[in-house]
């Protein structure tokens, strides 16, 4: 269970800002995580603000909605530089479905983090191939902290970190939803991976 460092108590240009970065396969439960941390962030009355790609809109355009249907008021923006211009004077900023954006996410995330902000990112670290999930490894390079949270697989009950894709689309952006991905574990992923 990641533990904050003390935050609340000192005032924004006195802090050193931080990355943090939540990655991890489909149904591992990375938008839960992000959405416990800003919720005790708002608990130690921390200014908090949440963006998303507005490339994601499988549930309702304006929140941050994990699968298990606990949500978060969020701001979709089409582009990374957006969120500079609307964090203003918070303290906490969240970004959800971080894989959607691109590599320009990696300069936004440095300079907010520079400003004094906590900055945390949900992601997926690997696409329906296995392969690494750009930006988030370079997101994951300049964070202080890096958490990989882990899915069950859905043929052994192993723990799994792979999403496998059940269709045959061969796109990298094909939105999730449970009917077209499933999570594996390494062996079952390279069994059914055709
Ligand atoms: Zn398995």
């Amino acid at each position: 269970m990641f533990i904050e460092p003390s935050l609340s108590s000192r005032r924004q240009s006195e802090r050193k800002g931080q990355i943090e970065v939540i990655c991890g396969s489909m149904f591992s439960g990375k938008t839960e995580e992000l959405i416990r941390r800003l919720t005790r962030a708002k608990l130690a009355k921390l200014k908090v603000e949440i963006f998303k790609p507005s490339i994601d809109k499988r549930y309702h355009d304006s929140d941050v909605v994990s699968h298990n249907e606990n949500t978060i008021r969020s701001t979709p923006v089409h582009f990374a530089g957006d969120i500079l211009l609307l964090t203003g004077d918070c303290d906490v900023v969240g970004i959800d479905e971080t894989q959607f954006f691109d590599e320009e996410i990696v300069r936004v995330v440095q300079l907010l983090a520079n400003q004094g902000k906590r900055v945390i990112l949900a992601g997926l670290d690997m696409d329906f191939e296995g392969k690494p999930f750009e930006p988030m490894p370079r997101l994951m390079a300049i964070a202080e902290y890096v958490t990989k949270v882990h899915a069950i697989c859905m043929k052994c009950g192993d723990l799994a970190a792979f999403s496998l894709r059940l269709s045959a689309a061969r796109e990298k952006v094909v939105l999730g939803e449970k009917e077209s991905y499933e999570a594996r574990c390494r062996k079952c992923f390279l069994d059914d991976k055709k």
